[in-house]
């Protein structure tokens, strides 16, 4: 826990309405989080985020195989300070890994294309050209 600001507002973890939350990063990542005081105390985070931070580390079968050691209780804590089940976190974490692929695939597909189609243009003429155009007519 690193900033703690004691505001009003929605718990990030279990959305309840709280008005001394503590704005606290994320283990691992350097996302800031709102937490009210029973969602600190029992060591729970934002479910959305642990799936997505567990996706990113692979491992298709074991979802917690490639996780760190450390971070597993901290997933624990979460389900069970929510009443959500690990099954539920697997499933959602392979849903978001093969959400992740896709987009990855697409990503990967378009720099593709967009290496075999170039024309020779200057990256960007088209719209700095643009730009130049909309900044002419602001100053007219
Ligand atoms: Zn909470």
């Amino acid at each position: 826990m690193i900033n703690v600001n004691k505001i009003p507002g929605k718990c990030d973890v279990c959305n309840s309405d709280c008005d001394d939350l503590t704005i606290a990063e994320l283990p691992g990542t350097p996302l800031h989080v709102a937490y009210c005081a029973p969602c600190i105390a029992a060591n729970a985070h934002p479910f959305d985020l642990l799936v997505l931070q567990v996706a990113m580390c692979g491992g298709a079968d074991a979802v917690l195989e490639n996780v760190s050691v450390d971070y597993i209780p901290l997933i624990h804590d979460t389900l069970d300070h929510l009443g959500r089940s690990l099954q539920e976190f697997e499933e959602a974490v392979n849903h978001c890994k093969q959400h992740l692929q896709t987009e990855l695939a697409k990503d990967k597909a378009n720099v593709d294309n967009d290496n075999t189609t170039s024309t020779g243009d200057a990256p960007g003429s088209t719209q700095s050209g643009h730009a130049a155009a909309v900044a002419s007519e602001v100053q007219d």
